[in-house]
């Protein structure tokens, strides 16, 4: 068969050759040891939290190196393409400071693109046709049905299952018979015509895997599919190439292809790239530990830190601890040091699967949050809830001030600084009571009675308190004083617990009273405070629905 007169019949439109890609995308100049790593998502719209981890480790590597990390989109299957799914992967990844120096975005330079499968066509095509020319590729006519047939036969010789040797029947097509069924309209893809023998292993090492013997690839595997686009197998060894990565980072699931690959690179006259294969991120299953499954577990999704409110930089310290396990170490010797100071290393990466640990995360988040200032939490949550709660921002923007108040408020109270809140969607449950409408108020709260306070002394206490609030009145809690003793309640709490038969209570219980009628909680910040941001009209509706509701 002459080669050349095949690639030619099948691709008569491409002229560019392998060679001249070698000149368009030179080899990069940088330092020595810089690394050239990618992240390399479809845009399904979908981050798994795995993505976020490769991610972040790849940038940490180039940064530390003086590299290059750049976004490459594959998107060649564009059945599971989402629309906006690119611009939702750059602006997550942005969110945690995951920046790219290269990619399909404006201001990028497009020295290695484009970085988008979609539009890389002719590049592969001009790479597949050199194949072809070498007797490395071939088409392949097979229908599904046909494919079946051969899977059937091998299994009941209890043989590989596949399209190799002598089960390719493509292989042996002349060139006659291939140009009557390219004109005959028949469709086709092109096949990896592999050299491969099941008696040769080869070995596979990486900084954290060392000598694991493989067997060499014998499967004709498809390179390109009927609608010209590459398999992901192809594409990454051609894009990995051109692009000059010479790192991937990529999950441990697709190690198994690493004969396939350093084969392909081989035969293309490639150098093939250093691997990196991370662990899964895992979690227990009852007493088994498996991945964190897309769709068993929300806590997979990046999505789901943003929607909780948990702050970037709380996800990022985490995974840093699954990362490296000294980092914790480092942090606590270096507290005032950002972790992008941190320095990464490759061979501390976990070999096997970290276990996700949620109440760690929340108690670095805890840790976080504790050091950001009022600004700062006030800024973020704003920020936060303008994406995932309408109520609260509309609150925030109708009551810049009280909305400030209340930040205030749950950080100064107490003596310490509090340490009990890891996402912003927690702290807006404990203050849910501030910025609910009424409406939503009454069908969501459950009053946190305790059982000390009797019906009729409620219903007594708040109906007596409800006549006049005195809100605007300067010595607020003075006239409670004297409201509480009109009724039987002792202004002195000390006073109170040497003679409690004397009284039905004191200033305290009567205030923990209006306190559950008002917010729902027995425990908030000053509730003088609390009632002047809610302001008259709304606490009188508060504590009308609480009577009714008693
Ligand atoms: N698109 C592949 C994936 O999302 C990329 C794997 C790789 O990094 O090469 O799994």
């Amino acid at each position: 068969m002459d080669n050349n007169k095949l690639a030619e019949l099948i691709f008569p439109n491409i002229k560019g050759t392998a060679a001249e890609l070698e000149d368009q995308f030179p080899k990069r100049n940088l330092p020595d040891g810089a690394y050239v790593t990618r992240f390399a998502p479809s845009p399904t719209g979908y981050m798994h939290i795995g993505g976020l981890y490769a991610a972040m480790i790849s940038r940490k590597l180039a940064e530390q190196t003086k590299g290059i990390f750049y976004l490459r989109i594959e998107d060649t299957d564009r059945k599971r393409e989402v629309e906006g799914g690119v611009n939702e992967i750059i602006q997550s990844l942005a969110g945690y400071g995951i920046a790219f120096d290269e990619g399909p975005f404006s201001g990028s330079e497009k020295k290695y693109g484009p970085y988008k499968q979609s539009e890389r066509k002719e590049i592969y095509q001009a790479c597949v046709k050199e194949l072809i020319r070498k007797g490395f590729a071939y088409p392949c006519f097979c229908t599904s049905e046909e494919l079946d047939q051969i899977r059937a036969e091998q299994e009941g010789k209890k043989v590989d299952t596949g399209y190799y040797g002598e089960y390719a029947s493509c292989r042996s097509l002349t060139y006659k018979e291939i140009e009557d069924k390219i004109k005959a309209g028949i469709p086709y893809v092109i096949r990896l015509k592999s050299p491969g023998s099941s008696k040769n292993r080869i070995m596979y090492s990486d900084p954290i895997r060392k000598n694991i013997e493989m067997p060499e690839n014998i499967m004709d595997l498809v390179l390109l599919k009927s609608d010209g686009m590459p398999t992901y197998h192809f594409a990454h060894v051609v894009d990995d190439h051109f692009m000059r990565t010479n790192l991937v980072v990529r999950g441990d699931e697709w190690m198994a292809s690493y004969p396939v690959h350093k084969q392909m690179f081989d035969i293309c006259g490639f150098e093939a790239p250093a691997y990196l294969h991370i662990s899964p991120i895992m979690k227990m299953d009852g007493t088994a530990k498996r991945k964190l499954s897309k769709r068993k577990d929300p806590e997979a999704a990046v999505s789901y830190y943003l929607e909780q409110g948990f702050p970037a930089e709380s996800v990022k310290e985490y995974l840093l601890t699954i990362a490296n396990s000294n980092y914790e170490e480092w942090h606590a010797k270096n507290p005032d040091l950002n972790e992008g100071e941190f320095h990464l290393s490759i061979k501390k990466l976990p070999s096997s699967g970290a276990l996700f640990d949620m109440a760690k995360l929340t108690d670095v988040s805890r840790e976080i949050i504790a050091a950001f200032s009022v600004e700062d939490c006030a800024q973020r949550i704003r920020v936060w809830a303008g994406k995932y709660e309408p109520d609260l921002y509309q609150f925030i923007e109708d009551h810049r001030e009280q909305f400030h108040q209340t930040i205030q408020l749950w950080k100064v109270s107490g003596k310490k600084i509090r340490k009990d809140v890891a996402k912003w969607s927690e702290l807006m449950t404990m203050f849910d009571y501030l910025y609910l409408p009424q409406e939503k108020f009454e069908k969501k709260v459950s009053y946190e009675i305790e059982e000390k306070f009797g019906k009729e002394q409620l219903k007594e206490a708040v109906t007596a308190y409800k006549q006049d609030l005195f809100l605007n009145a300067e010595n607020w809690f003075d006239q409670m004083k004297e409201l509480g003793e009109t009724m039987g309640y002792c202004p002195n709490v000390k006073e109170y617990k040497k003679n409690p038969q004397d009284y039905k209570g004191s200033i305290a219980d009567l205030c923990s009273m209006i306190r559950i009628a008002v917010t729902g909680h027995k425990n908030s910040p000053d509730l003088h405070t609390i009632m002047s941001v809610l302001g008259e009209e709304i606490v009188q509706k508060r504590l009308e629905s609480f009577l009714t509701q008693l």
